[in-house]
């Protein structure tokens, strides 16, 4: 990361804590690694978000539906999943400062250097190794190129290295009343198989027709050696996941139209296309075809964000093999029955609500337009916004409070809206640019007159005078889901 980017990065972190986004977990007990809390506006924000993913997937698709299945599941599913045999990452632990790595990040973080000090074909040299080596499973050759690469440890600044080991990511507790006759069971690593073992019932109970798909939201629970990067990869997160059931055969042409249209969803919010990019995988995981990583260009670099896999009949195979029941779907078309194919789009929804924050986030010099000189913006878009309005009355007397507290009650029903009267206009309108409220109402002494108010555009500054009564409208015009989803 130069300069700048660490800074930008450091300044949004604590950005999203002074103004309740963001809160690391425990903070009183001096917090737990790679779990954190969202506050009052990051709430909204990540609801926001959902709403957005739920509306384009469910709402936008008659052959899409949603569902929310249960943390807990049996544990049989994750071994026919192969999370239990296979859900690993490659470690590496320094002898001298006792610190555990992932072996491929370590080698990531050395092709960004080489990258960095304009030495390509070193990095590419690297890179092709280092995929190989992953895509072979093989242990000794990542430890290898760690030692040719002469990587010390940030800390100790030592080589001092063990062997890579397989580390198996799952979390597990205990199931039942008594530790002696409980069974273990996994806190899910991925939405994805709540989806698929409610694949008959699903398709049974809302009458679906192949081709069709599952949406879900939910928490998945990974043990990241590794934490890094704020809300990047943390042990407890929420994926937004839908699997596409297909025909056999016809996955290329599914796989191209989710990477197509997942990438206009990320684009629809305003982002300058040049920061996002895909990322085709070389090394294929053991259920899938064909994956692809739309990255964002995040301040320490281009990162995943979403993952688009075609991972075949993996899932519903194994899962008809390990429970004995038949998941097919007789398909009148053809008059053949078959296990679907599936297309799996995953989105993590705290990296895309760091996206959406670092994206927004704007210091700006003014020239004094509102008598300050400098402000913090968050230029979100006005369906992601957690505030959508504020309501302002001028002063604290003359009727002005209870002008704006009328308009306040007949707005609330249809948004979340702050009403605040204490300091400054100039300093109100500052509280709400940095929490990125995209509309502020203000109510002054002409209101009272001609029942009029400002509407105060957050990203122009610019203030236009609107009649009281036509609020409703303006407002929910501004901030309507369609101005989105249209685009989609
Ligand atoms: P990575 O390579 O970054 O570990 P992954 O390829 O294991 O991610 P998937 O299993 O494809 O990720 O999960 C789908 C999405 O879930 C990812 O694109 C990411 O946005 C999100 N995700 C995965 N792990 C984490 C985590 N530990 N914290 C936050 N989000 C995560």
């Amino acid at each position: 990361m130069n300069k700048n980017n660490d800074e930008l990065f450091k300044n949004v972190i604590s950005h999203a804590k002074e103004y309740g986004f963001v809160f690391p977990s425990s903070e009183i007990y001096d917090g737990l690694s790679a779990v954190y809390d969202y506050g009052e506006f990051g709430a909204e924000l990540k609801n926001n978000i959902k709403t957005y993913w739920w509306k384009s997937m469910v709402q936008m698709h008659e052959n899409i539906v949603g569902i929310d299945s249960a943390i807990f599941m049996h544990p049989k599913i994750w071994k026919a999943s192969g999370h239990v045999d296979g859900f690993n990452d490659p470690m590496i632990d320094n002898k001298d400062s006792k610190k555990r790595y992932r072996a491929d990040n370590l080698l990531e973080d050395r092709i960004a250097k080489y990258e960095k000090d304009g030495k390509t074909a070193k990095a590419e040299k690297l890179q092709g190794d280092m995929e190989k080596a992953l895509k072979e499973d093989n242990l000794n050759a990542l430890r290898d190129l760690i030692v040719e690469h002469e990587i010390a440890c940030p800390i100790s600044g030592t080589r001092n290295w063990t062997d890579v080991r397989q580390f198996n990511l799952m979390f597990s507790t205990q199931f039942g009343a008594t530790s002696d006759g409980a069974e273990e069971v996994y806190l899910r690593p991925e939405t994805a198989q709540g989806i698929f073992v409610n694949f008959l019932n699903v398709q049974k109970t809302a009458r679906m027709k192949i081709p069709f798909g599952i949406a879900q939201i939910g928490k998945a629970f990974r043990n990241e050696v590794i934490a890094r990067q704020f809300i990047m990869r943390m042990r407890e997160f929420e994926q937004m996941e839908m699997q596409f059931f297909i025909r056999p055969g016809t996955e290329m042409e599914w796989y191209a139209k989710w990477k197509e249209e997942r990438l206009k969803w990320h684009l629809a919010v305003g982002t300058n296309p040049s920061k996002y990019r895909y990322h085709d995988h070389t090394k294929l995981a053991h259920y899938a075809n064909a994956a692809v990583d739309i990255e964002f260009e995040f301040p320490f670099g281009f990162k995943e964000v979403e993952g688009i896999h075609s991972r075949t009949d993996f899932d519903l195979s194994q899962h008809q093999e390990y429970s004995g029941k038949k998941m097919q779907y007789f398909d009148p078309e053809i008059n053949q029955n078959y296990v679907p194919y599936v297309i799996e789009t995953s989105i993590g929804l705290d990296r895309m609500f760091l996206l959406t924050l670092i994206n927004a986030y704007e210091e700006q010099d003014l020239s004094d337009a509102e008598k300050t000189d400098s402000r913090v913006v968050l230029r979100l878009h006005p369906c992601l916004a957690p505030v959508k309005a504020a309501v302002l009355p001028l002063t604290k007397k003359d009727g002005l409070p209870e002008k704006a507290r009328e308009i306040m009650d007949k707005l609330k029903l249809d948004h979340n809206l702050i009403y605040e009267e204490k300091d400054s206009i100039g300093k109100r309108y500052r509280r709400q640019d940095a929490i990125g409220t995209p509309f502020c109402i203000t109510v002054d002494h002409q209101s009272l007159e001609d029942n009029t108010v400002t509407i105060r555009h957050r990203d122009s500054m610019e203030q236009e005078r609107v009649a009281a009564d036509q609020l409703e409208k303006i407002i929910g015009d501004l901030v309507s889901w369609k101005n989105l989803l249209q685009k989609i």
